[in-house]
């Protein structure tokens, strides 16, 4: 259908009316085709993240994004295909320990990934932080290495929902980001357009997230759990932490370098732990195994070996050098400088401005300001204290990896500044707030 004149469009809902699905179709379908221009669709965009979106608003925004482009069809798999998005935090490397780990129980991981834009890189640009690595997959390839690997992750094509990568960046230029309905028709058009047996997502809730509130997770959580329901698709979703950055590190070749300590059972803490709550749930939802036999499989599938090479095997069909797997330090790129991070203070971490350190790792070069930038895979923050730990004045907090001593000076003032510490013992935020079904 050919829009003559959007404004009317705009005009209902800066009214706060509820829009027929048709009207947000045409809307989405003209935007995306170039014949509505930016200053309607940001209108638009403003008016629903004041006025709000219902639910058959958000399902109707949901069904044009999808119908933008190409959908992905996951057929002739001898195992159960599940997806796991995480909305976005801080040291959030679960997908690294996840892919491998679901693939080693026995499920096929075939996770399309963005690049997006963010204070430190992404999925895609912290596995290309391994040399030789491609993402750049195509569908073909991605199904033949899932089919004998059980996991590839690749960059999402920009035929998948192309009106949602244009519809962000117009968010992202106008401050209208952060609606509730927006986020979750985005989030899963990209997840319903690839047909997989289960969506697991991750929620996150606190000062390094979208959502502040664990209220706010909550409702972003139902959303997402609504417009699967009204696709007829299986999900699961949980709200998780993120008051704190959930691994140590926060760059991206020391994302790859933690993920593979986790995958190889040295490294314990709330990265593995939410990682194996997500391979356990997939594992109990597709094989019916309760909540502790499927605990205790994901759990030994580190404990044995077979995550990590499942790792080894995905860095090595994708052109990586799978070398990175035993040798992490003599194969991934590392920064000239390190500096470590001492406290300044004797106390207890009350709290951590999470974003802050995301930003710092940011400002160190291991993100984008701009779409198409390049990331620079070497630098980055270890913060390898969590909410709780006692700290002693002098004592280490972690290290700074950056291009030169300025840039490192200037980061570990960040996270210095970024630490609350107090004078009593506080109790850590749970990793998981809810499980949503
Ligand atoms: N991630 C997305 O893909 N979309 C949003 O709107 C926010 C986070």
């Amino acid at each position: 259908m050919t829009v003559t004149d959007p404004r009317h469009i705009v005009a209902a809902k800066r009214d706060g009316h509820a829009l027929a699905a048709e009207e947000i179709e045409t809307f989405v379908d003209g935007y995306t085709r170039g014949e509505i221009g930016d200053g309607p669709a940001a209108a638009f965009l403003m008016a629903c993240l004041l006025r709000g979106m219902d639910g058959a608003e958000t399902l109707a925004l949901t069904r044009a994004l999808v119908a933008s482009g190409d959908t992905v069809r996951l057929e002739g798999f001898d195992r159960p295909t599940v997806d796991k998005h995480s909305t976005g935090g801080v040291a959030d490397g679960v997908t690294l320990v996840f892919a491998p780990l679901a693939a080693s129980l026995g499920m096929a991981v075939a996770k399309l990934s963005g690049r997006g834009l963010g204070h430190t890189g992404g999925t895609l640009d912290k596995l290309e932080s391994i040399p030789g690595l491609r993402t750049d997959l195509t569908p073909d390839e991605m199904k033949r290495q899932v089919r004998s690997i059980g996991c590839a992750v690749a960059a999402q094509s920009s035929r998948l929902v192309p009106a949602d990568g244009k519809l962000y960046a117009l968010r992202d230029a106008t401050a209208t980001v952060p609606s509730i309905p927006l986020i979750a028709a985005s989030v899963m058009s990209k997840k319903l357009a690839v047909d997989t047996d289960l969506i697991l997502l991750d929620v996150k809730a606190g000062a390094g997230a979208f959502m502040k509130t664990v209220g706010d997770a909550e409702a972003l959580a139902e959303a997402c759990l609504e417009l699967a329901r009204g696709w007829g698709r299986e999900a699961r979703v949980a709200v998780s932490d993120m008051e704190q950055p959930l691994g140590d590190a926060v760059g991206n070749a020391l994302d790859v370098a933690e993920a593979i300590d986790v995958l190889g059972g040295s490294h314990r803490g709330r990265l593995r732990d939410l990682a194996v709550a997500f391979a356990a749930r997939g594992l109990g939802v597709t094989s019916g195994r309760d909540a502790e036999t499927a605990r205790t499989e994901a759990e030994r599938a580190i404990d044995d070996g077979s995550a990590l090479d499942r790792f080894r095997a995905m860095i090595e069909a994708q052109g990586g050098d799978p070398h990175v797997v035993d040798d992490p330090g003599g194969v991934l790129p590392s920064a000239p400088v390190v500096l470590p991070i001492e406290s300044e203070r004797t106390g207890t971490i009350h709290g951590m401005a999470t974003h802050e350190i995301g930003l710092a790792s940011g400002a160190l070069g291991a993100g984008r300001v701009r779409k198409g930038d390049p990331v620079d895979p070497a630098v980055g923050i270890v913060v390898r204290c969590k909410i709780g730990d006692v700290l002693e004045r002098g004592g280490p907090v972690g290290e700074v990896h950056a291009r030169d001593h300025d840039a490192a000076r200037v980061a570990v003032r960040s996270v210095l500044d970024a630490l609350v510490i107090g004078e009593d013992p506080v109790t850590p935020p749970p990793l998981v707030h809810v499980w949503l079904e």
